[in-house]
């Protein structure tokens, strides 16, 4: 609703959770990576169209290079980066908070705690984007996504059409970061200020500051309340006179201590930091047990894990699937002897029993570069697995250095034609490239391929190839929507 109410014109995104669903109903254009999708966008405003790049919180690592540059080279028209964080993680790697995305670009970045605040986040976001010539981050939870709510009262922003001013080149790279500093930011502070996303209640001498989904938690809890609509830039005046106002104030916030950081040399304040939350996501008994507790303290102890870390055997794990065309590859894999390191995509569903063949995974399309720099082990080549999408993704580079470099690696390329982990998304066919960098084995799965034994000698033997060499393994996946 926010995107067609602000005629936002150019959509693309990176598939992950939990962004995926949301990016398909706005009928959003796939991306090879973050960057690519974030400057795909940036090219979009320059000529005048509102545009919106959604991604996962990890996505926001790869796009950072043109964001930062961003805030200072100037844009045309609203842009958007709508930022999806998995709490826990459920769906990732790893938990990311982007709203450090705020200190690092200097960008603004709203934190909505509902789905209501979420449609008007976008719809100021835009106003403020266009303001200030540059992108606004607005972070966007998993428990975001949950919650239903009521429909927000719609508006609509007129569309805009305001193209690329090339009179920023008047200015030197210090100078567009003084004018950005001067100019721009300030009306980024004001806007936190003073928006409707914003809100208070005072009730007793003990505050909770909250931004994002525990806003909501702590609605109902006995104690005073401000909510802030920006992550970043905080609303600092408001903020002075709320802590004025009380004696103790706890930051509700998730994942991280990211307001807390900003406020930890407060006395008066309370959360993680001070052992009065736990880390990670919030419950509403984590707030109501830390406004039970002696707020005096200056060190308390939040239920802690011990030891006692969740473990794959007693929550389960996704493993290859049973119907996986795949399965005689990875069990290959595992009786080869070479470090193998996989990526976001199916690779990594291998590193557990019954398999256990993929040892390392740093993230979609990591393999050639890490498998470059296993070479010299006396283990032989490194293998890198990489699907067909972490390929496209950022693979190619890491095999294009290994060529270059000479560090010899084999690198096994999954072609399912899908992102299959991400729903199923259709992926570029890159096999006639990887044909002019490599020399190339084709074996189709399951068909031929079903005997672990033949499928080990074929590793084998395309591993002791001169040089760098890959094999591609086609086959269907059965979860695939093509
Ligand atoms: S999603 Fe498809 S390619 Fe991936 S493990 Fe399952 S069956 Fe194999």
């Amino acid at each position: 609703m926010a995107a067609e109410d602000a005629c936002v014109q150019t959509i693309t995104y990176v598939p992950g959770y939990p962004v995926t669903e949301m990016a398909e109903a706005l009928g959003a254009e796939i991306s090879v990576n973050e960057k690519v999708a974030l400057e795909i966008a940036l090219g979009s405003s320059a000529t005048g169209r509102r545009s919106m790049v959604l991604v996962k919180q990890l996505g926001m690592n790869l796009l950072a290079d043109p964001l930062v540059i961003s805030a200072t080279h100037t844009i045309g028209s609203g842009i958007v980066v709508l930022a999806g964080d998995d709490l826990g993680p459920r769906g990732s790697q790893a938990q990311m908070d982007s709203r450090y995305f705020g200190l690092i670009s200097d960008l603004p970045v709203m934190d909505p705690a509902d789905p209501s605040a979420l449609y008007h986040s976008i719809l100021e976001a835009y106003v403020l984007s266009e303001k200030i010539k540059a992108p606004v981050i607005v972070r966007a939870t998993s428990r975001l996504f949950e919650i239903s709510g009521s429909s927000p009262e719609r508006r609509a922003l007129p569309p805009h059409g305001i193209k690329f001013d090339r009179s920023i080149w008047d200015l030197t790279a210090l100078g567009r970061g003084q004018r950005y500093q001067d100019e721009a930011f300030p009306l980024a502070e004001d806007a936190s200020e003073v928006t409707s996303l914003n809100s208070l209640r005072i009730s007793g001498k003990i505050g909770i500051i909250a931004s994002g989904c525990p806003a909501r938690l702590a609605e109902n809890l006995d104690a005073s309340l401000l909510v802030v609509g920006y992550a970043y830039p905080l609303p600092w005046r408001l903020i002075k006179n709320f802590l004025h106002l009380h004696d103790r104030v706890i930051i509700a916030e998730e994942p991280g201590p990211f307001l807390e950081r900003q406020l930890r040399a407060i006395e008066k304040v309370f959360g993680r930091l001070t052992g009065h939350l736990p880390m990670g996501p919030l419950d509403i008994q984590d707030l109501q047990r830390a406004l039970n507790m002696d707020l005096g303290m200056n060190k308390a102890s939040a239920p802690k894990h011990g030891k006692d870390y969740e473990r794959s055997a007693n929550k389960g794990h996704k493993s290859i699937c049973d119907d996986c065309p795949f399965s005689s590859l990875y069990k290959a894999l595992g009786k080869i002897g070479a470090i193998v390191t996989g990526d976001a995509g199916c690779s990594i569903r291998a590193v557990r029993e019954p398999y256990s063949s993929v040892d390392l995974v740093y993230g979609l399309g990591s393999p050639p570069s890490v498998a470059s720099g296993l070479a010299g082990d006396g283990r032989g080549k490194g293998i890198a697995v990489v699907g067909d999408y972490g390929f496209a993704h950022s693979g190619f580079q890491g095999l294009i250095n290994a060529v270059w470099k000479r560090r010899d690696i084999l690198m096994v390329l999954i072609q399912n034609g899908v992102a299959a982990q991400t729903g199923g998304q259709e992926v570029p066919d890159l096999t006639k490239v990887l044909e002019a960098l490599v020399p190339v084995r084709f074996l189709n799965f399951p068909e031929g391929e079903k005997d672990m034994k033949n499928v080990e000698k074929a590793l084998k033997d395309v591993m002791a190839i001169k040089g760098s060499s890959a094999i591609v393994a086609r086959g269907k996946c059965p979860r695939s929507r093509y």
